[in-house]
Protein backbone atom coordinates (compact mmCIF):
# COMPACT_ATOMS: atom_id res chain seq x y z
CA UNK A 1 0.00 0.00 0.00
CA UNK A 2 2.31 2.56 0.94
CA UNK A 3 4.45 1.97 -2.25
CA UNK A 4 1.67 2.49 -4.48
CA UNK A 5 1.25 5.72 -2.83
CA UNK A 6 4.32 6.39 -2.17
CA UNK A 7 3.09 8.26 0.70
CA UNK A 8 5.71 7.03 4.02
CA UNK A 9 8.25 9.57 3.72
CA UNK A 10 9.59 12.40 5.45
CA UNK A 11 9.29 12.21 8.81
CA UNK A 12 6.97 9.05 8.84
CA UNK A 13 9.01 7.09 6.43
CA UNK A 14 11.88 7.66 8.57
CA UNK A 15 10.25 6.52 11.93
CA UNK A 16 8.89 3.60 10.47
CA UNK A 17 12.45 2.89 8.55
CA UNK A 18 13.99 2.60 11.81
CA UNK A 19 11.94 0.22 12.63
CA UNK A 20 11.22 -1.78 9.10
CA UNK A 21 14.21 -0.91 6.73
CA UNK A 22 13.75 1.82 4.11
CA UNK A 23 12.74 -1.24 1.05
CA UNK A 24 10.62 -2.65 3.17
CA UNK A 25 8.26 0.34 3.39
CA UNK A 26 8.94 1.53 -0.32
CA UNK A 27 9.81 5.06 0.60
CA UNK A 28 10.17 6.88 -2.30
CA UNK A 29 11.00 10.67 -1.89
CA UNK A 30 10.31 11.71 -5.38
CA UNK A 31 6.57 10.67 -5.10
CA UNK A 32 5.29 13.40 -2.36
CA UNK A 33 1.76 12.54 -1.28
CA UNK A 34 -0.49 13.20 1.69
CA UNK A 35 1.08 13.78 4.87
CA UNK A 36 -1.54 15.49 7.27
CA UNK A 37 -4.59 14.28 8.63
CA UNK A 38 -7.82 15.94 9.27
CA UNK A 39 -10.63 14.31 11.22
CA UNK A 40 -13.79 16.13 11.52
CA UNK A 41 -16.82 14.64 13.59
CA UNK A 42 -20.39 16.13 12.77
CA UNK A 43 -21.87 15.02 16.11
CA UNK A 44 -25.52 13.70 15.72
CA UNK A 45 -25.42 13.87 11.71
CA UNK A 46 -27.78 11.89 10.77
CA UNK A 47 -26.56 10.08 7.24
CA UNK A 48 -29.98 10.69 5.63
CA UNK A 49 -29.57 14.31 6.49
CA UNK A 50 -27.07 15.08 3.96
CA UNK A 51 -27.21 15.54 0.18
CA UNK A 52 -23.91 13.39 -0.49
CA UNK A 53 -26.80 10.42 0.81
CA UNK A 54 -29.58 11.62 -1.23
CA UNK A 55 -31.48 14.23 0.90
CA UNK A 56 -33.01 16.50 -0.80
CA UNK A 57 -32.41 19.92 1.69
CA UNK A 58 -28.86 21.53 0.36
CA UNK A 59 -27.89 21.28 4.26
CA UNK A 60 -24.17 20.52 3.34
CA UNK A 61 -23.05 21.85 0.16
CA UNK A 62 -19.45 21.99 0.94
CA UNK A 63 -19.22 18.71 2.48
CA UNK A 64 -20.49 17.34 -0.93
CA UNK A 65 -18.08 18.97 -2.80
CA UNK A 66 -15.48 17.35 -0.76
CA UNK A 67 -17.00 14.10 -1.20
CA UNK A 68 -17.01 14.40 -5.16
CA UNK A 69 -13.45 13.19 -4.81
CA UNK A 70 -13.68 11.13 -1.39
CA UNK A 71 -14.19 7.63 -1.27
CA UNK A 72 -18.02 7.57 -0.46
CA UNK A 73 -19.02 4.70 1.87
CA UNK A 74 -22.95 4.24 1.81
CA UNK A 75 -23.05 1.68 4.16
CA UNK A 76 -21.16 3.05 7.57
CA UNK A 77 -22.03 2.28 11.12
CA UNK A 78 -21.39 3.88 14.40
CA UNK A 79 -20.02 1.66 17.44
CA UNK A 80 -22.08 2.86 19.80
CA UNK A 81 -24.76 5.68 19.93
CA UNK A 82 -23.49 7.73 22.46
CA UNK A 83 -20.52 10.13 22.12
CA UNK A 84 -17.72 9.46 23.89
CA UNK A 85 -17.72 5.12 23.53
CA UNK A 86 -18.27 6.21 19.78
CA UNK A 87 -15.26 8.07 19.40
CA UNK A 88 -13.29 6.41 21.54
CA UNK A 89 -13.66 3.38 18.90
CA UNK A 90 -13.21 5.77 16.11
CA UNK A 91 -9.25 6.34 17.63
CA UNK A 92 -8.67 3.35 19.05
CA UNK A 93 -9.73 1.02 16.02
CA UNK A 94 -11.98 -1.16 18.94
CA UNK A 95 -15.35 -1.93 19.99
CA UNK A 96 -16.37 0.03 23.03
CA UNK A 97 -16.25 -3.28 25.21
CA UNK A 98 -12.61 -3.80 24.85
CA UNK A 99 -11.56 -0.14 24.76
CA UNK A 100 -13.27 -0.01 27.56
CA UNK A 101 -15.27 3.53 27.66
CA UNK A 102 -18.69 1.61 27.51
CA UNK A 103 -20.51 4.99 28.69
CA UNK A 104 -20.29 8.78 28.35
CA UNK A 105 -18.57 9.84 31.46
CA UNK A 106 -16.39 6.27 31.30
CA UNK A 107 -12.55 7.27 30.74
CA UNK A 108 -10.12 5.34 28.48
CA UNK A 109 -8.50 3.12 30.76
CA UNK A 110 -4.20 4.11 30.84
CA UNK A 111 -3.94 0.58 29.07
CA UNK A 112 -5.09 1.83 25.44
CA UNK A 113 -3.42 3.49 22.43
CA UNK A 114 -5.35 5.58 20.65
CA UNK A 115 -4.46 7.33 16.77
CA UNK A 116 -3.23 10.80 18.06
CA UNK A 117 -0.60 8.67 20.37
CA UNK A 118 0.56 6.54 16.56
CA UNK A 119 0.90 9.95 14.94
CA UNK A 120 2.47 11.83 17.37
CA UNK A 121 5.29 9.31 17.91
CA UNK A 122 5.52 9.39 14.15
CA UNK A 123 6.58 12.65 13.84
CA UNK A 124 3.36 14.69 13.79
CA UNK A 125 2.39 17.67 15.66
CA UNK A 126 -1.03 16.52 16.78
CA UNK A 127 -3.96 18.65 17.78
CA UNK A 128 -7.28 18.37 19.43
CA UNK A 129 -10.39 20.82 19.06
CA UNK A 130 -13.73 19.32 20.96
CA UNK A 131 -17.19 20.97 21.22
CA UNK A 132 -19.24 19.46 23.45
CA UNK A 133 -18.59 18.66 27.23
CA UNK A 134 -18.57 14.36 27.09
CA UNK A 135 -15.53 14.82 25.12
CA UNK A 136 -13.55 16.45 27.36
CA UNK A 137 -10.48 15.22 28.90
CA UNK A 138 -11.80 14.80 32.08
CA UNK A 139 -15.01 12.66 30.90
CA UNK A 140 -13.43 11.00 27.91
CA UNK A 141 -9.22 10.38 28.55
CA UNK A 142 -9.21 11.52 24.90
CA UNK A 143 -6.62 14.29 25.31
CA UNK A 144 -3.60 11.70 25.17
CA UNK A 145 -1.22 11.75 22.21
CA UNK A 146 -2.41 15.17 21.40
CA UNK A 147 0.54 18.21 21.62
CA UNK A 148 -3.25 20.58 21.92
CA UNK A 149 -6.59 19.02 23.28
CA UNK A 150 -8.17 22.27 23.45
CA UNK A 151 -11.57 21.67 25.44
CA UNK A 152 -12.14 24.16 28.53
CA UNK A 153 -15.74 25.83 27.03
CA UNK A 154 -18.13 27.46 29.97
CA UNK A 155 -21.40 24.79 30.07
CA UNK A 156 -21.37 21.89 27.92
CA UNK A 157 -20.76 22.83 24.58
CA UNK A 158 -18.78 25.48 22.22
CA UNK A 159 -20.41 26.68 19.01
CA UNK A 160 -18.54 25.58 16.44
CA UNK A 161 -17.25 28.54 14.90
CA UNK A 162 -15.69 29.38 18.13
CA UNK A 163 -13.83 25.57 18.10
CA UNK A 164 -12.94 26.10 13.97
CA UNK A 165 -11.32 29.39 14.84
CA UNK A 166 -9.03 27.67 17.54
CA UNK A 167 -8.21 25.17 15.08
CA UNK A 168 -7.07 27.27 12.53
CA UNK A 169 -5.09 29.49 15.25
CA UNK A 170 -3.17 26.27 15.98
CA UNK A 171 -2.57 25.52 12.21
CA UNK A 172 -1.41 28.33 11.66
CA UNK A 173 1.30 28.02 14.32
CA UNK A 174 2.61 25.09 12.92
CA UNK A 175 5.93 24.22 10.28
CA UNK A 176 5.61 23.21 6.88
CA UNK A 177 7.88 20.92 7.08
CA UNK A 178 5.73 18.68 9.94
CA UNK A 179 2.54 16.91 9.38
CA UNK A 180 -0.03 17.32 11.31
CA UNK A 181 -2.98 15.66 12.67
CA UNK A 182 -5.85 17.84 13.71
CA UNK A 183 -9.19 16.33 14.87
CA UNK A 184 -11.79 18.81 14.82
CA UNK A 185 -15.20 17.95 16.65
CA UNK A 186 -18.45 19.93 15.71
CA UNK A 187 -21.60 20.00 18.49
CA UNK A 188 -24.19 22.37 17.05
CA UNK A 189 -25.99 19.81 15.52
CA UNK A 190 -26.57 17.63 18.72
CA UNK A 191 -29.94 18.90 20.93
CA UNK A 192 -30.72 21.68 21.74
CA UNK A 193 -31.28 22.93 17.93
CA UNK A 194 -30.60 26.72 18.05
CA UNK A 195 -29.83 27.99 14.74
CA UNK A 196 -28.06 30.68 15.13
CA UNK A 197 -28.79 34.49 13.13
CA UNK A 198 -28.99 34.05 9.33
CA UNK A 199 -29.84 30.15 9.76
CA UNK A 200 -33.26 30.84 11.57
CA UNK A 201 -35.86 29.61 9.01
CA UNK A 202 -33.35 28.73 6.27
CA UNK A 203 -35.44 25.44 6.04
CA UNK A 204 -39.20 25.48 6.87
CA UNK A 205 -41.54 22.37 5.99
CA UNK A 206 -44.87 22.78 4.68
CA UNK A 207 -46.40 20.63 7.25
CA UNK A 208 -46.27 19.91 11.16
CA UNK A 209 -45.20 16.28 10.87
CA UNK A 210 -45.76 13.61 13.25
CA UNK A 211 -46.83 14.29 16.57
CA UNK A 212 -43.60 13.41 19.58
CA UNK A 213 -44.82 12.65 22.47
CA UNK A 214 -42.23 12.72 24.67
CA UNK A 215 -39.71 15.79 24.47
CA UNK A 216 -36.52 15.41 26.80
CA UNK A 217 -35.87 17.75 28.85
CA UNK A 218 -32.83 19.11 27.07
CA UNK A 219 -34.32 19.21 23.87
CA UNK A 220 -37.13 21.55 25.40
CA UNK A 221 -36.74 24.63 23.18
CA UNK A 222 -40.20 27.02 23.48
CA UNK A 223 -41.34 28.28 19.97
CA UNK A 224 -41.77 32.38 19.43
CA UNK A 225 -44.96 31.75 21.51
CA UNK A 226 -43.40 30.58 24.78
CA UNK A 227 -45.02 27.14 23.85
CA UNK A 228 -43.27 23.79 23.72
CA UNK A 229 -43.63 22.36 20.27
CA UNK A 230 -44.14 18.42 19.64
CA UNK A 231 -44.43 18.58 16.09
CA UNK A 232 -41.21 16.73 14.43
CA UNK A 233 -40.78 18.75 11.47
CA UNK A 234 -40.28 21.89 13.87
CA UNK A 235 -37.31 20.09 15.24
CA UNK A 236 -36.11 18.49 11.68
CA UNK A 237 -36.13 22.09 10.11
CA UNK A 238 -33.56 23.44 13.12
CA UNK A 239 -31.89 20.27 13.09
CA UNK A 240 -30.59 20.85 9.41
CA UNK A 241 -29.80 24.42 9.84
CA UNK A 242 -27.86 23.34 12.48
CA UNK A 243 -26.03 20.63 10.26
CA UNK A 244 -25.98 23.58 7.48
CA UNK A 245 -24.41 25.57 9.74
CA UNK A 246 -21.63 22.93 10.41
CA UNK A 247 -20.54 22.42 7.04
CA UNK A 248 -19.93 26.52 6.85
CA UNK A 249 -17.86 25.64 9.81
CA UNK A 250 -16.37 22.71 7.86
CA UNK A 251 -15.82 25.34 5.00
CA UNK A 252 -14.24 27.74 7.22
CA UNK A 253 -11.49 24.93 8.68
CA UNK A 254 -10.59 23.78 5.39
CA UNK A 255 -10.42 27.55 3.51
CA UNK A 256 -6.51 27.92 2.17
CA UNK A 257 -5.63 24.59 3.33
CA UNK A 258 -3.76 22.57 1.10
CA UNK A 259 -6.02 19.48 0.16
CA UNK A 260 -3.29 17.93 -1.77
CA UNK A 261 -1.15 17.11 1.42
CA UNK A 262 -4.01 15.91 3.56
CA UNK A 263 -6.34 13.25 4.08
CA UNK A 264 -9.51 14.44 5.14
CA UNK A 265 -12.18 12.53 6.82
CA UNK A 266 -15.75 13.78 7.92
CA UNK A 267 -18.30 11.38 10.06
CA UNK A 268 -20.43 11.11 12.43
CA UNK A 269 -20.37 9.80 15.78
CA UNK A 270 -24.28 8.17 15.33
CA UNK A 271 -27.54 9.69 14.25
CA UNK A 272 -30.70 11.01 15.72
CA UNK A 273 -34.27 9.98 16.25
CA UNK A 274 -37.21 12.11 15.79
CA UNK A 275 -40.19 10.43 15.14
CA UNK A 276 -39.64 6.65 14.45
CA UNK A 277 -40.49 5.21 17.28
CA UNK A 278 -41.84 6.29 21.04
CA UNK A 279 -40.17 8.03 23.38
CA UNK A 280 -37.66 9.60 21.67
CA UNK A 281 -36.50 12.93 19.93
CA UNK A 282 -32.75 12.12 20.63
CA UNK A 283 -30.18 9.20 20.68
CA UNK A 284 -28.11 7.04 22.94
CA UNK A 285 -30.92 4.82 23.98
CA UNK A 286 -31.48 2.75 20.68
CA UNK A 287 -29.37 0.85 18.25
CA UNK A 288 -31.95 1.26 15.59
CA UNK A 289 -30.74 2.74 11.85
CA UNK A 290 -31.25 6.21 11.64
CA UNK A 291 -28.39 6.09 14.74
CA UNK A 292 -26.36 3.77 13.91
CA UNK A 293 -25.81 4.54 10.69
CA UNK A 294 -23.53 7.48 9.84
CA UNK A 295 -22.22 8.99 6.87
CA UNK A 296 -18.70 8.57 6.33
CA UNK A 297 -16.20 9.70 3.54
CA UNK A 298 -12.57 10.18 3.46
CA UNK A 299 -10.42 12.20 0.87
CA UNK A 300 -7.06 10.45 -0.67
CA UNK A 301 -5.16 12.91 -2.36
CA UNK A 302 -4.22 10.70 -5.49
CA UNK A 303 -7.22 8.25 -4.95
CA UNK A 304 -10.42 8.99 -7.27
CA UNK A 305 -13.60 9.52 -6.40
CA UNK A 306 -16.07 5.93 -5.52
CA UNK A 307 -19.31 4.75 -3.90
CA UNK A 308 -18.13 1.99 -1.41
CA UNK A 309 -20.92 -0.40 -0.64
CA UNK A 310 -19.43 -2.91 1.62
CA UNK A 311 -20.11 -3.05 5.68
CA UNK A 312 -17.94 -0.43 6.93
CA UNK A 313 -17.35 0.26 11.16
CA UNK A 314 -16.01 3.37 13.04
CA UNK A 315 -13.29 1.03 14.25
CA UNK A 316 -12.09 0.80 10.70
CA UNK A 317 -10.77 4.45 10.78
CA UNK A 318 -7.83 3.55 12.55
CA UNK A 319 -6.61 1.20 10.88
CA UNK A 320 -7.30 2.57 7.57
CA UNK A 321 -5.29 5.56 8.50
CA UNK A 322 -2.55 3.95 9.84
CA UNK A 323 -2.52 2.14 6.36
CA UNK A 324 -2.92 4.96 4.22
CA UNK A 325 0.29 6.62 5.84
CA UNK A 326 2.26 3.44 6.41
CA UNK A 327 2.46 2.95 9.58
CA UNK A 328 2.82 -0.38 10.98
CA UNK A 329 -0.76 -1.58 12.59
CA UNK A 330 -1.44 -3.40 15.73
CA UNK A 331 -2.87 -6.76 15.72
CA UNK A 332 -4.92 -5.79 18.65
CA UNK A 333 -7.03 -3.43 16.54
CA UNK A 334 -10.22 -5.25 15.62
CA UNK A 335 -10.99 -2.88 12.80
CA UNK A 336 -9.76 -3.74 9.38
CA UNK A 337 -8.36 -1.02 6.68
CA UNK A 338 -10.71 0.23 4.29
CA UNK A 339 -7.62 0.77 1.42
CA UNK A 340 -5.68 -2.00 1.58
CA UNK A 341 -6.27 -4.88 -1.15
CA UNK A 342 -5.69 -7.62 1.10
CA UNK A 343 -8.65 -6.97 3.40
CA UNK A 344 -11.81 -8.42 1.62
CA UNK A 345 -14.85 -6.43 3.62
CA UNK A 346 -17.49 -8.04 1.12
CA UNK A 347 -16.96 -10.87 3.47
CA UNK A 348 -18.17 -8.87 6.18
CA UNK A 349 -21.46 -10.08 7.21
CA UNK A 350 -22.11 -8.28 10.58
CA UNK A 351 -21.64 -5.29 12.29
CA UNK A 352 -22.20 -4.56 15.77
CA UNK A 353 -23.88 -1.59 18.07
CA UNK A 354 -24.31 -0.69 21.60
CA UNK A 355 -26.31 1.66 23.57
CA UNK A 356 -27.25 2.82 26.81
CA UNK A 357 -30.32 1.12 28.51
CA UNK A 358 -33.26 3.70 29.62
CA UNK A 359 -36.76 2.12 30.53
CA UNK A 360 -38.51 5.58 29.33
CA UNK A 361 -37.31 4.64 25.48
CA UNK A 362 -39.37 1.39 25.79
CA UNK A 363 -42.35 2.39 28.22
CA UNK A 364 -44.61 1.02 25.37
CA UNK A 365 -43.56 -2.20 25.42
CA UNK A 366 -43.14 -2.56 29.57
CA UNK A 367 -39.41 -3.26 29.61
CA UNK A 368 -37.51 -3.06 32.72
CA UNK A 369 -34.17 -2.90 31.62
CA UNK A 370 -30.89 -3.61 33.89
CA UNK A 371 -29.21 -0.06 33.31
CA UNK A 372 -25.71 -1.96 34.92
CA UNK A 373 -25.01 -3.48 31.31
CA UNK A 374 -25.57 -1.84 27.78
CA UNK A 375 -28.03 -2.50 24.78
CA UNK A 376 -26.35 -4.50 22.03
CA UNK A 377 -27.15 -5.78 18.46
CA UNK A 378 -25.99 -7.15 15.59
CA UNK A 379 -26.93 -6.61 12.22
CA UNK A 380 -26.77 -8.33 8.29
CA UNK A 381 -27.69 -6.94 5.24
CA UNK A 382 -30.82 -8.25 6.01
CA UNK A 383 -31.60 -8.84 9.49
CA UNK A 384 -31.12 -7.04 12.77
CA UNK A 385 -31.12 -8.65 15.79
CA UNK A 386 -31.34 -6.33 19.48
CA UNK A 387 -30.47 -7.65 22.92
CA UNK A 388 -31.75 -5.46 25.06
CA UNK A 389 -30.73 -6.25 28.75
CA UNK A 390 -33.70 -7.14 31.31
CA UNK A 391 -33.74 -6.97 34.96
CA UNK A 392 -35.15 -10.37 35.39
CA UNK A 393 -34.43 -12.17 31.72
CA UNK A 394 -33.25 -10.38 28.84
CA UNK A 395 -35.23 -9.07 25.89
CA UNK A 396 -34.62 -9.78 22.39
CA UNK A 397 -36.32 -7.94 19.38
CA UNK A 398 -35.71 -9.24 15.11
CA UNK A 399 -36.27 -6.91 12.59
CA UNK A 400 -36.61 -7.84 9.05
CA UNK A 401 -34.71 -4.69 7.27
CA UNK A 402 -35.65 -5.69 3.64
CA UNK A 403 -39.40 -5.64 4.51
CA UNK A 404 -39.06 -3.19 7.72
CA UNK A 405 -36.72 -0.69 7.04
CA UNK A 406 -38.16 1.73 10.09
CA UNK A 407 -37.55 -1.52 11.75
CA UNK A 408 -40.98 -1.09 13.35
CA UNK A 409 -42.06 -4.83 13.58
CA UNK A 410 -40.52 -7.44 15.47
CA UNK A 411 -40.79 -10.63 13.87
CA UNK A 412 -38.37 -12.73 16.61
CA UNK A 413 -41.40 -14.50 17.08
CA UNK A 414 -42.04 -15.71 13.76
CA UNK A 415 -38.05 -16.92 13.20
CA UNK A 416 -36.79 -18.68 15.97
CA UNK A 417 -34.42 -20.19 14.35
CA UNK A 418 -32.68 -17.43 12.49
CA UNK A 419 -33.54 -15.57 16.15
CA UNK A 420 -31.43 -18.07 18.11
CA UNK A 421 -28.54 -18.08 15.39
CA UNK A 422 -28.03 -14.48 15.65
CA UNK A 423 -28.35 -14.23 19.06
CA UNK A 424 -25.48 -17.04 19.31
CA UNK A 425 -23.51 -14.90 17.02
CA UNK A 426 -23.41 -12.01 19.27
CA UNK A 427 -23.37 -13.95 22.60
CA UNK A 428 -19.84 -15.21 20.95
CA UNK A 429 -19.27 -11.56 19.82
CA UNK A 430 -19.96 -10.29 23.33
CA UNK A 431 -17.98 -13.03 25.18
CA UNK A 432 -14.92 -12.14 22.78
CA UNK A 433 -14.60 -8.85 23.46
CA UNK A 434 -15.85 -9.37 27.33
CA UNK A 435 -18.13 -7.15 26.34
CA UNK A 436 -21.08 -8.11 29.23
CA UNK A 437 -19.40 -7.11 32.26
CA UNK A 438 -21.30 -4.41 34.22
CA UNK A 439 -20.84 -0.90 33.08
CA UNK A 440 -17.95 0.87 35.79
CA UNK A 441 -19.21 3.28 38.38
CA UNK A 442 -16.12 5.61 38.36
CA UNK A 443 -18.00 8.53 36.94
CA UNK A 444 -16.85 12.45 38.71
CA UNK A 445 -20.23 13.64 40.06
CA UNK A 446 -19.00 16.82 38.20
CA UNK A 447 -19.49 14.91 35.04
CA UNK A 448 -22.56 13.03 35.84
CA UNK A 449 -24.30 16.28 36.59
CA UNK A 450 -22.99 17.52 32.94
CA UNK A 451 -24.56 14.23 31.10
CA UNK A 452 -27.51 14.90 33.12
CA UNK A 453 -27.93 18.31 31.50
CA UNK A 454 -27.53 16.43 28.09
CA UNK A 455 -30.13 13.87 28.32
CA UNK A 456 -27.72 10.96 28.70
CA UNK A 457 -28.56 10.08 32.70
CA UNK A 458 -32.58 9.49 33.05
CA UNK A 459 -34.88 7.28 34.47
ZN1 LIG B 1 -22.46 12.37 19.89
Amino acid sequence: MTRRLGIACGVIGAAIAGVLGAELIGCTESAPGPRNVIIISLDTVRRDHLPTYGYARPTAPFVDSLARDALVFDRAFAQETNTNPSHTSMFTGLYPPAHGSVANGVRLGADQTVLAQILRAAGYRTGGFVSGATLQERASGLSRGFDRYDDEFPGLRRDGMETVKRARAWLSEGSAEQPFFLFVHLYDAHGPYLPPAGYVGLFQSAEDGPWIERIPDYQRVPDKNGRLVHHANWYVDRYDAMIRYEDDCVRGLLKGQDLERSIVVVLSDHGETFHERYGSLGHGAEVHDEQTRIPLLIRVPGLPHARRSEFTETVDLLPTLTDLLGLPSDPAVQGHSLIAPNQNLGDREFVFASARPADSHYADRGYRLDRTRRIHSIRSDRWKLIRLPGRETDYVELYDLTADPGEQSDVAAAHPELRDELRARLAAWTSLRGADGPVPETMDPAVLNQLQSLGYVGD
